[in-house]
């Protein structure tokens, strides 16, 4: 018998009631209490209305094997990854599915280090719950909890990493979208601490999402950018769900891809001989700012965890994905909205340039994103014909990187859906459209 796969590319998620169950739940708790064993854990959760269910299942199964938790309530991923490792807990658990739509929920199990858990943890506990060989602890040493605010600690660390009083002096102007998720009971108190004046929109924790959806995109982000600019603010920042990513908007209210994001980070913490970690997928201007520095560029596949862990093996003073996910090694090794945040504010006091200068100094490209419906089975096929046939240099990292004159062209298997995405990357919109046009049209044909 084969045993089913629960984990993904960031932790287990799906449907409520569907895929994602209070047994589900229930099962993930009993088993992550035997991997790591008796002591402390801590968990918590984002503002999903499904929370409460899952929370208490997963409690419930931690307790059953003798673990003792602690329920942090309703809190970003970053403060609970790093409440874990000041806590000296045994691991934890954080309930979210991050930027999906309200119906879906999910798991995310948290080293005692704070970062995500590593495969061959999530193949242990994979494999604890099909032999249902849990460690059921008897009645006299069923586990304890105990309800604890984590978010001050928190909040002190990340104040400790910047310039604190430089950036209070310039009492900048936020306007913060936290999406109503779990960065409203945390985040808008950071930016107060750096002496920010914080309006707040979407703030009020809410699982039916009514202000925008937990991703921040640049369409779902109007009421913000309407607000920046009409409030005559220094900035505008908006979260996801779990408030591990931050998506920032300039003082005209205009929108900032992530990637001027990276690449901004980038070239105020890369100097020479250091290393930058990001996914394949980034955008050229992240590799530009960082060689011109002298530093060094490592990519990764596609995922969070991966460039996290990345980071550790390399030893990165910086990395991070090109959705708003940063990650920096001096707070830990996860992505951080909160430490964003701090951090774009710390460049901005440092330099006394506005957000929209600093960016516009960026090198920019365009990018073009297609798509071909590919049978599961053919992808591989597909993936190996393309290499074999390409002239130019490819890189392997994650599905098939063409390395062209032009810019770059990414073709890369999804892993949910029957799909092959095409992206590309020039300097001008019209050739990276050419040049990913074409290898989409090629895949297609391939496809037959
Ligand atoms: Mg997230």
């Amino acid at each position: 018998m084969i045993m089913p796969r629960l984990f993904g590319t960031n932790g287990v998620r799906g449907r409520v009631n569907e895929e994602m169950t209070s047994e589900l739940a229930l099962q993930l708790g009993k088993a992550t209490g035997t991997v790591f064993g008796r002591g402390l854990y801590v968990v918590g959760m984002d503002t999903r209305v499904s929370n409460q269910m899952l929370k208490t299942a997963f409690i419930s199964g931690v307790l059953s094997v003798g673990g003792d938790v602690i329920d942090a309530g309703i809190v970003p991923s970053p403060t609970l990854q790093y409440s874990v490792r000041y806590l000296g807990a045994r691991a934890g658990a954080m309930i979210t599915a991050s930027h999906n739509p309200p119906q879906f929920n999910g798991i995310k199990i948290i080293q005692g280090d704070g970062t995500e858990a590593e495969r061959c943890i999530e193949e242990k506990i994979e494999d604890i719950i099909h032999r249902d060989a849990y460690t059921v602890a008897s009645w006299d040493a069923i586990g304890k909890t105990q309800v604890m605010d984590i978010q001050k600690r928190y909040r002190d660390a990340v104040c400790s990493l910047v310039n604190e009083s430089r950036i209070r002096e310039k009492t900048f102007r936020v306007i913060m979208d936290c999406g109503n998720g779990a960065g409203c009971r945390v985040m808008p108190y950071l930016l107060r601490d750096l002496g920010c004046r914080v309006v707040s929109m979407n703030c009020h924790p809410d699982g039916m999402f009514p202000g925008r959806l937990p991703e921040p995109t640049c369409d779902s982000l109007s009421d913000l950018m309407g607000m920046v600019c009409a409030s005559k603010a220094d900035m505008g920042v908006a979260l996801d769900g779990d408030a591990d990513r931050a998506v920032f908007v300039d003082e005209n209210g205009g929108y900032i891809d992530g990637d001027k994001t990276l690449a901004l980070m980038a070239s105020h913490l890369v100097s020479s001989g250091t290393t930058c970690v990001t996914p394949v997928s980034s955008s050229s201007c992240v590799s530009d700012v960082v060689t011109k520095k002298g530093g060094e560029m490592v990519f990764t596949r596609v995922g969070a965890p991966l460039v996290a862990r990345k980071m550790i093996e390399v030893s990165a003073v910086f990395g991070g994905e090109e959705n708003g996910g940063l990650i920096f090694p001096r707070h830990q090794y996860c992505r951080d909205g909160g430490m964003a945040m701090a951090a774009v504010l710390d460049i901005m006091a440092g330099t006394g340039e506005p957000l929209s200068h600093l960016v516009g100094e960026l090198p920019s490209y365009s990018l073009f994103k297609g798509k071909v419906s590919c049978p599961p089975d053919k992808k591989e096929k597909i993936l190996r014909d393309l290499v074999k046939d390409e002239d130019h240099e490819v890189n392997l990292t994650d599905g098939v990187k063409i390395l062209l004159p032009e810019g770059w062209v990414l073709v890369r298997p999804s892993g949910t859906e029957s799909l092959i995405r095409v992206y590309a990357e020039a300097k001008d919109p019209g050739t990276a459209e050419k040049i990913g046009e074409r290898y989409r049209l090629m895949v297609q044909r391939m496809i037959g």
